[in-house]
Protein backbone atom coordinates (compact mmCIF):
# COMPACT_ATOMS: atom_id res chain seq x y z
CA UNK A 1 0.00 0.00 0.00
CA UNK A 2 2.84 2.81 0.45
CA UNK A 3 5.60 0.94 -1.49
CA UNK A 4 4.50 3.97 -3.79
CA UNK A 5 6.56 6.17 -1.33
CA UNK A 6 10.16 5.57 -1.85
CA UNK A 7 10.62 7.91 -4.49
CA UNK A 8 10.52 10.53 -1.52
CA UNK A 9 12.52 8.97 1.19
CA UNK A 10 15.95 10.37 2.36
CA UNK A 11 18.30 9.75 5.38
CA UNK A 12 17.23 10.73 8.71
CA UNK A 13 20.90 12.72 9.60
CA UNK A 14 20.41 12.91 12.78
CA UNK A 15 19.68 9.86 13.30
CA UNK A 16 21.91 7.75 11.94
CA UNK A 17 24.94 9.99 13.46
CA UNK A 18 23.49 9.15 16.83
CA UNK A 19 23.91 5.09 16.33
CA UNK A 20 27.12 5.57 13.89
CA UNK A 21 28.86 7.34 16.38
CA UNK A 22 27.70 4.12 18.94
CA UNK A 23 28.34 2.08 16.51
CA UNK A 24 31.90 3.56 16.70
CA UNK A 25 32.22 3.51 20.12
CA UNK A 26 31.38 -0.33 20.36
CA UNK A 27 34.08 -0.75 18.17
CA UNK A 28 36.58 0.89 20.09
CA UNK A 29 36.20 -0.88 22.94
CA UNK A 30 36.54 -4.45 21.55
CA UNK A 31 39.82 -2.57 19.67
CA UNK A 32 40.84 -1.89 23.99
CA UNK A 33 39.39 -5.10 24.59
CA UNK A 34 37.66 -3.66 27.46
CA UNK A 35 34.90 -6.03 28.38
CA UNK A 36 31.54 -3.76 29.20
CA UNK A 37 30.71 -1.08 27.38
CA UNK A 38 30.52 2.48 29.40
CA UNK A 39 27.56 4.47 28.29
CA UNK A 40 27.97 8.41 28.50
CA UNK A 41 28.89 9.16 31.95
CA UNK A 42 28.02 13.09 33.27
CA UNK A 43 30.75 14.76 34.75
CA UNK A 44 29.58 13.90 38.52
CA UNK A 45 29.95 10.48 38.08
CA UNK A 46 33.52 10.73 37.02
CA UNK A 47 34.22 12.20 40.46
CA UNK A 48 34.97 10.44 43.13
CA UNK A 49 36.39 11.29 46.57
CA UNK A 50 39.77 9.52 46.18
CA UNK A 51 39.99 12.23 43.24
CA UNK A 52 40.47 15.15 45.75
CA UNK A 53 43.68 16.47 46.35
CA UNK A 54 44.57 15.76 50.41
CA UNK A 55 46.37 19.02 51.01
CA UNK A 56 43.92 21.43 48.99
CA UNK A 57 40.43 19.59 50.33
CA UNK A 58 38.48 20.03 53.31
CA UNK A 59 36.62 17.31 53.94
CA UNK A 60 34.53 18.22 57.40
CA UNK A 61 31.11 17.53 57.23
CA UNK A 62 28.95 20.05 58.99
CA UNK A 63 25.69 18.53 60.29
CA UNK A 64 22.99 19.79 58.33
CA UNK A 65 19.73 21.30 59.75
CA UNK A 66 16.86 19.45 58.10
CA UNK A 67 15.13 22.21 55.53
CA UNK A 68 11.24 21.65 56.20
CA UNK A 69 9.80 25.08 55.31
CA UNK A 70 10.09 26.73 51.93
CA UNK A 71 9.24 30.47 50.51
CA UNK A 72 6.20 30.01 47.82
CA UNK A 73 8.15 32.89 46.07
CA UNK A 74 11.89 32.28 45.81
CA UNK A 75 11.98 28.77 47.04
CA UNK A 76 14.81 29.24 48.96
CA UNK A 77 14.56 26.93 51.73
CA UNK A 78 14.50 27.18 55.14
CA UNK A 79 15.04 24.91 58.67
CA UNK A 80 11.74 24.73 61.06
CA UNK A 81 12.49 27.43 63.37
CA UNK A 82 11.91 29.73 60.27
CA UNK A 83 8.33 31.35 59.51
CA UNK A 84 9.73 34.08 57.00
CA UNK A 85 12.01 34.31 53.93
CA UNK A 86 14.78 36.93 55.09
CA UNK A 87 14.55 37.80 51.19
CA UNK A 88 10.94 38.27 50.21
CA UNK A 89 9.28 39.08 53.72
CA UNK A 90 6.90 36.33 53.58
CA UNK A 91 5.48 33.68 55.37
CA UNK A 92 6.99 30.33 54.82
CA UNK A 93 4.55 26.70 53.99
CA UNK A 94 5.68 23.53 54.39
CA UNK A 95 7.25 21.58 51.72
CA UNK A 96 5.87 18.18 53.23
CA UNK A 97 2.40 20.10 52.27
CA UNK A 98 3.08 20.19 48.69
CA UNK A 99 1.03 18.00 46.24
CA UNK A 100 2.64 15.26 45.04
CA UNK A 101 2.54 15.22 41.10
CA UNK A 102 0.79 11.58 40.98
CA UNK A 103 -2.08 12.80 43.20
CA UNK A 104 -2.70 15.21 40.39
CA UNK A 105 -6.24 14.85 38.70
CA UNK A 106 -5.83 15.93 35.27
CA UNK A 107 -8.23 15.62 32.03
CA UNK A 108 -6.79 17.89 29.45
CA UNK A 109 -8.46 18.48 26.13
CA UNK A 110 -6.99 19.50 23.33
CA UNK A 111 -10.18 21.65 21.36
CA UNK A 112 -10.07 21.96 17.60
CA UNK A 113 -13.51 23.88 16.43
CA UNK A 114 -14.80 24.08 13.15
CA UNK A 115 -17.98 24.99 10.80
CA UNK A 116 -19.52 21.61 11.54
CA UNK A 117 -20.26 19.36 14.80
CA UNK A 118 -21.01 16.00 14.09
CA UNK A 119 -23.27 13.78 16.45
CA UNK A 120 -23.28 10.43 14.73
CA UNK A 121 -21.26 8.25 12.43
CA UNK A 122 -23.76 8.30 9.87
CA UNK A 123 -23.74 12.09 10.10
CA UNK A 124 -19.66 11.87 9.06
CA UNK A 125 -20.08 9.53 6.54
CA UNK A 126 -21.66 11.19 3.67
CA UNK A 127 -20.55 10.57 0.10
CA UNK A 128 -19.88 14.07 0.50
CA UNK A 129 -17.41 13.77 3.25
CA UNK A 130 -15.79 10.44 1.77
CA UNK A 131 -14.94 12.53 -1.41
CA UNK A 132 -13.37 15.49 1.04
CA UNK A 133 -11.50 12.28 2.50
CA UNK A 134 -10.44 11.32 -1.03
CA UNK A 135 -9.64 14.72 -2.65
CA UNK A 136 -7.71 16.80 0.20
CA UNK A 137 -4.94 18.15 0.24
CA UNK A 138 -2.81 18.70 3.02
CA UNK A 139 -0.05 20.73 3.52
CA UNK A 140 3.10 20.99 5.60
CA UNK A 141 1.84 24.27 6.90
CA UNK A 142 -1.15 23.29 7.96
CA UNK A 143 0.51 19.66 9.72
CA UNK A 144 2.89 22.25 11.20
CA UNK A 145 -0.22 24.64 12.77
CA UNK A 146 -1.67 21.41 14.14
CA UNK A 147 1.55 20.95 16.33
CA UNK A 148 2.02 24.35 17.16
CA UNK A 149 -2.04 24.38 18.39
CA UNK A 150 -0.68 20.97 20.15
CA UNK A 151 2.20 22.29 22.06
CA UNK A 152 0.44 25.53 23.12
CA UNK A 153 -2.86 23.38 24.53
CA UNK A 154 -0.13 21.52 26.17
CA UNK A 155 2.01 24.08 27.82
CA UNK A 156 -0.97 26.07 28.95
CA UNK A 157 -2.13 23.18 30.27
CA UNK A 158 1.21 22.39 32.26
CA UNK A 159 0.94 26.11 33.32
CA UNK A 160 -2.11 25.67 34.91
CA UNK A 161 -1.26 22.47 36.25
CA UNK A 162 1.91 24.04 38.04
CA UNK A 163 0.02 27.02 39.49
CA UNK A 164 -2.87 25.38 40.72
CA UNK A 165 -1.14 22.93 42.75
CA UNK A 166 1.50 25.44 43.49
CA UNK A 167 4.15 23.23 42.36
CA UNK A 168 7.90 24.04 42.69
CA UNK A 169 9.18 22.44 39.72
CA UNK A 170 12.84 22.52 40.65
CA UNK A 171 11.85 20.64 43.86
CA UNK A 172 11.23 17.51 41.18
CA UNK A 173 12.65 14.49 40.69
CA UNK A 174 13.13 13.94 36.97
CA UNK A 175 10.14 11.49 36.94
CA UNK A 176 7.96 13.86 38.51
CA UNK A 177 8.88 16.48 35.71
CA UNK A 178 8.04 13.91 33.28
CA UNK A 179 5.27 12.73 34.47
CA UNK A 180 3.61 16.00 35.14
CA UNK A 181 4.25 17.03 31.75
CA UNK A 182 2.53 14.06 30.46
CA UNK A 183 -0.16 14.91 32.87
CA UNK A 184 -0.80 18.00 30.36
CA UNK A 185 -1.36 15.94 27.40
CA UNK A 186 -3.11 13.09 29.04
CA UNK A 187 -4.97 11.37 32.23
CA UNK A 188 -2.66 9.47 33.96
CA UNK A 189 -3.39 6.26 35.99
CA UNK A 190 -1.78 3.48 37.59
CA UNK A 191 -1.78 -0.02 37.11
CA UNK A 192 -0.70 -3.03 39.22
CA UNK A 193 -0.91 -5.84 36.62
CA UNK A 194 -0.20 -7.38 33.72
CA UNK A 195 3.30 -8.09 32.20
CA UNK A 196 3.25 -4.40 30.04
CA UNK A 197 5.03 -1.15 32.21
CA UNK A 198 2.95 0.68 30.62
CA UNK A 199 -0.45 1.39 28.25
CA UNK A 200 -2.28 3.93 26.45
CA UNK A 201 -5.96 3.53 25.62
CA UNK A 202 -8.68 6.34 24.23
CA UNK A 203 -6.89 9.40 26.38
CA UNK A 204 -5.30 7.62 28.93
CA UNK A 205 -2.34 5.71 30.23
CA UNK A 206 -2.22 3.38 32.71
CA UNK A 207 1.33 2.98 34.32
CA UNK A 208 2.75 0.58 36.33
CA UNK A 209 4.48 2.43 39.53
CA UNK A 210 6.47 -0.63 41.07
CA UNK A 211 8.76 -0.13 37.90
CA UNK A 212 12.62 2.29 38.86
CA UNK A 213 12.06 5.30 37.71
CA UNK A 214 13.80 5.25 34.22
CA UNK A 215 11.81 2.85 33.17
CA UNK A 216 8.49 4.85 34.02
CA UNK A 217 9.55 7.57 32.34
CA UNK A 218 10.67 6.08 28.87
CA UNK A 219 7.51 4.36 29.32
CA UNK A 220 5.53 7.84 29.56
CA UNK A 221 7.42 8.85 26.58
CA UNK A 222 6.44 6.07 24.67
CA UNK A 223 2.88 5.49 25.36
CA UNK A 224 2.52 9.90 24.81
CA UNK A 225 3.24 9.44 21.39
CA UNK A 226 0.75 6.79 20.99
CA UNK A 227 -1.46 9.25 22.14
CA UNK A 228 -0.04 12.27 19.85
CA UNK A 229 -0.35 10.18 16.65
CA UNK A 230 -3.65 10.22 17.38
CA UNK A 231 -4.28 13.49 18.19
CA UNK A 232 -2.71 14.78 14.83
CA UNK A 233 -4.67 12.52 12.98
CA UNK A 234 -7.52 13.80 14.56
CA UNK A 235 -6.97 17.04 14.39
CA UNK A 236 -6.29 16.14 10.14
CA UNK A 237 -9.75 15.00 10.15
CA UNK A 238 -11.04 18.00 11.92
CA UNK A 239 -9.40 20.32 9.53
CA UNK A 240 -10.47 18.27 6.25
CA UNK A 241 -14.23 17.88 7.07
CA UNK A 242 -14.10 21.79 8.92
CA UNK A 243 -15.53 20.14 11.87
CA UNK A 244 -15.38 19.98 15.95
CA UNK A 245 -13.06 17.49 17.67
CA UNK A 246 -15.29 14.97 19.75
CA UNK A 247 -14.88 11.36 20.70
CA UNK A 248 -16.71 10.27 17.28
CA UNK A 249 -13.38 11.55 15.57
CA UNK A 250 -11.17 10.12 18.13
CA UNK A 251 -12.95 6.73 17.57
CA UNK A 252 -12.24 6.99 13.77
CA UNK A 253 -8.25 7.87 14.19
CA UNK A 254 -8.14 5.25 17.04
CA UNK A 255 -9.81 2.83 14.38
CA UNK A 256 -7.47 3.42 11.43
CA UNK A 257 -4.21 3.04 13.64
CA UNK A 258 -5.28 -0.05 14.67
CA UNK A 259 -6.79 -2.03 12.14
CA UNK A 260 -4.65 -2.86 9.89
CA UNK A 261 -1.12 -4.71 10.69
CA UNK A 262 0.76 -2.04 8.55
CA UNK A 263 -0.98 0.96 10.49
CA UNK A 264 0.27 -0.77 14.33
CA UNK A 265 3.42 -0.98 12.79
CA UNK A 266 4.01 2.79 11.32
CA UNK A 267 2.43 3.77 15.34
CA UNK A 268 4.57 1.51 16.97
CA UNK A 269 7.60 2.24 15.63
CA UNK A 270 6.94 6.00 16.04
CA UNK A 271 6.12 5.35 19.74
CA UNK A 272 9.47 3.42 19.87
CA UNK A 273 11.58 6.24 18.53
CA UNK A 274 10.29 8.71 20.42
CA UNK A 275 11.51 6.37 23.35
CA UNK A 276 14.99 6.38 21.99
CA UNK A 277 15.30 9.72 22.02
CA UNK A 278 14.77 10.18 25.92
CA UNK A 279 16.58 6.55 26.32
CA UNK A 280 20.08 5.33 24.90
CA UNK A 281 20.04 3.34 21.65
CA UNK A 282 20.17 -0.08 22.31
CA UNK A 283 18.32 0.05 25.26
CA UNK A 284 15.02 0.66 24.35
CA UNK A 285 11.64 -2.12 24.19
CA UNK A 286 12.43 -3.46 20.75
CA UNK A 287 9.47 -6.11 21.52
CA UNK A 288 7.09 -3.34 21.01
CA UNK A 289 7.64 -3.31 16.84
CA UNK A 290 9.31 -6.59 16.50
CA UNK A 291 6.34 -8.41 17.05
CA UNK A 292 4.37 -6.65 14.20
CA UNK A 293 7.33 -6.73 12.45
CA UNK A 294 7.49 -10.28 12.03
CA UNK A 295 3.88 -11.05 11.41
CA UNK A 296 4.30 -9.32 8.37
CA UNK A 297 6.81 -10.95 6.53
CA UNK A 298 6.36 -13.19 4.19
CA UNK A 299 2.84 -11.18 3.95
CA UNK A 300 4.23 -8.08 2.37
CA UNK A 301 7.32 -7.22 0.77
CA UNK A 302 10.39 -5.89 3.10
CA UNK A 303 10.47 -2.57 0.87
CA UNK A 304 7.41 -1.85 2.37
CA UNK A 305 7.21 -3.12 5.89
CA UNK A 306 10.37 -0.40 5.39
CA UNK A 307 8.30 2.22 4.27
CA UNK A 308 5.59 1.99 7.05
CA UNK A 309 8.78 2.27 9.60
CA UNK A 310 9.97 5.38 7.83
CA UNK A 311 6.39 6.64 8.26
CA UNK A 312 6.60 6.21 12.07
CA UNK A 313 9.97 7.93 11.94
CA UNK A 314 8.64 11.04 10.03
CA UNK A 315 5.83 10.72 12.65
CA UNK A 316 8.26 10.44 15.43
CA UNK A 317 10.37 13.81 14.31
CA UNK A 318 7.33 15.76 15.16
CA UNK A 319 6.09 14.22 18.36
CA UNK A 320 9.77 15.17 19.36
CA UNK A 321 9.65 17.89 18.66
CA UNK A 322 6.42 18.61 20.79
CA UNK A 323 8.10 16.82 23.58
CA UNK A 324 11.23 19.04 23.70
CA UNK A 325 9.20 21.62 24.04
CA UNK A 326 9.42 20.93 27.62
CA UNK A 327 11.83 18.24 27.72
CA UNK A 328 14.91 20.32 26.76
CA UNK A 329 18.97 18.87 26.48
CA UNK A 330 19.07 19.61 30.45
CA UNK A 331 16.18 17.64 31.18
CA UNK A 332 17.18 14.66 28.53
CA UNK A 333 21.00 14.64 30.13
CA UNK A 334 18.82 14.00 33.32
CA UNK A 335 16.32 11.55 32.28
CA UNK A 336 19.88 9.52 30.42
CA UNK A 337 21.18 9.64 33.66
CA UNK A 338 18.47 8.21 35.74
CA UNK A 339 17.91 5.44 33.45
CA UNK A 340 21.02 4.29 33.20
CA UNK A 341 21.02 4.33 36.45
CA UNK A 342 18.46 2.39 37.07
CA UNK A 343 19.22 -0.28 34.58
CA UNK A 344 21.14 -3.41 35.36
CA UNK A 345 21.22 -4.43 31.55
CA UNK A 346 23.86 -4.39 28.69
CA UNK A 347 22.50 -2.29 25.94
CA UNK A 348 21.46 -4.75 22.80
CA UNK A 349 23.59 -3.80 20.23
CA UNK A 350 22.42 -6.47 17.67
CA UNK A 351 18.97 -4.85 18.04
CA UNK A 352 20.27 -1.49 16.56
CA UNK A 353 19.79 -3.41 12.71
CA UNK A 354 16.10 -2.93 13.41
CA UNK A 355 16.73 0.63 13.46
CA UNK A 356 15.07 2.77 10.18
CA UNK A 357 17.29 5.76 10.04
CA UNK A 358 14.96 7.12 6.70
CA UNK A 359 12.43 9.80 6.92
CA UNK A 360 9.95 11.02 3.89
CA UNK A 361 10.38 14.53 2.25
CA UNK A 362 7.48 16.56 3.30
CA UNK A 363 5.61 15.94 0.22
CA UNK A 364 6.18 12.24 0.66
CA UNK A 365 4.85 12.86 4.17
CA UNK A 366 1.48 14.35 3.38
CA UNK A 367 1.32 12.13 0.67
CA UNK A 368 1.48 9.15 3.33
CA UNK A 369 -1.07 10.67 5.29
CA UNK A 370 -3.81 10.99 2.41
CA UNK A 371 -2.56 6.94 2.10
CA UNK A 372 -3.40 6.58 5.65
CA UNK A 373 -6.70 8.64 5.66
CA UNK A 374 -8.09 7.78 2.41
CA UNK A 375 -7.91 4.07 2.69
CA UNK A 376 -8.76 4.35 6.67
CA UNK A 377 -11.80 6.00 6.17
CA UNK A 378 -13.16 3.87 3.55
CA UNK A 379 -12.10 0.59 5.72
CA UNK A 380 -14.01 2.39 9.12
CA UNK A 381 -16.99 3.23 6.98
CA UNK A 382 -17.59 -0.45 7.22
CA UNK A 383 -16.83 -1.29 10.55
CA UNK A 384 -19.82 1.47 12.67
CA UNK A 385 -19.84 -0.99 15.01
CA UNK A 386 -16.37 -1.35 15.90
CA UNK A 387 -16.49 2.31 16.06
CA UNK A 388 -18.92 2.70 18.27
CA UNK A 389 -17.62 0.39 20.83
CA UNK A 390 -14.22 2.54 20.89
CA UNK A 391 -16.32 6.19 21.06
CA UNK A 392 -18.23 4.60 24.02
CA UNK A 393 -14.53 4.24 25.79
CA UNK A 394 -13.41 7.62 25.30
ZN1 LIG B 1 11.75 34.21 49.35
ZN1 LIG C 1 3.61 0.98 22.06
Amino acid sequence: MYSGLSDYLRLDSKKRRAIDELIRSIENEVLFESSEFVPELSDSEYYSHEDCNEDACICLEEPEIPKTKYCPKCHRQYPEMENFCSECLIRLKRIDDITKVRDIQSKPSFEVEGFKSYTTFEEIFTPENMEKIQNFKFTPQKYNNIIKNIKIAALSEFDNLVRSNEMVLDYLSILDKVLLFTKSFVEVDYKSYGQELGVFTFNKIDIDDRQVDGLQITTLTHELSHFLIKEILSQIICSILDCNKNSLIDAISTFILTYSPLNRLIDEYSAHTVEGRFTAYGYQDYSSFIQIQESLKGEMPEEEIEIAKSIGNTFSITIKDILESYLDDDLRREIKDQFLNDTRDSPKYEMLAYENCKQLTKKGFMQAIWLILSEGFEVANRHIEKLESYEKAF
